[in-house]
């Protein structure tokens, strides 16, 4: 593994957030300020498909990459787009074990208004 991909999977390993390719890419760059962004991208691409980490797509938004590679759904938030890890919950075996269909994957999108957003509402 090279420095600069050690570099970018130790930035997202150590994120509580998932973060877009830009953020790790400003994060990369305090520490190792020669490193480029087509390096950062070209990295995070190898990374993903590898599965070390799990890219995420994002409706009219930039990607986003999760340290997290175990199945788990995200709940993206309306207002502020903050974007969180549901409790561990299979939905691809849920489905097929209540409609017996073969689920090849999917995309969902559950939108909702987070705890700091209700509070400015409120
Ligand atoms: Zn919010
Ligand atoms: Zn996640």
């Amino acid at each position: 593994m090279t420095k600069q991909r050690q570099l970018i999977l130790d930035i997202i390993r150590s994120s509580t957030d998932h973060m877009t390719a830009e953020e790790i890419f400003f994060e990369a760059k305090q520490i190792q300020s020669s490193i480029a962004v087509g390096t950062v991208y070209r990295n995070l691409g190898l990374m993903a498909e590898a599965e070390e980490i799990k890219r995420l797509s994002m409706p009219n938004a930039p990607d986003r990459f999760d340290k997290t590679t175990r199945p788990h759904e995200h709940i993206i938030c309306e207002h502020c787009g903050k974007l969180s890890d549901l409790p561990a919950f299979n939905l691809k075996d849920y489905i097929e074990k209540q409609t017996g269909v073969e689920i090849l994957g999917y995309d969902l999108n559950l939108r909702y208004v987070c705890d700091d957003c209700k509070k400015i509402e409120a």
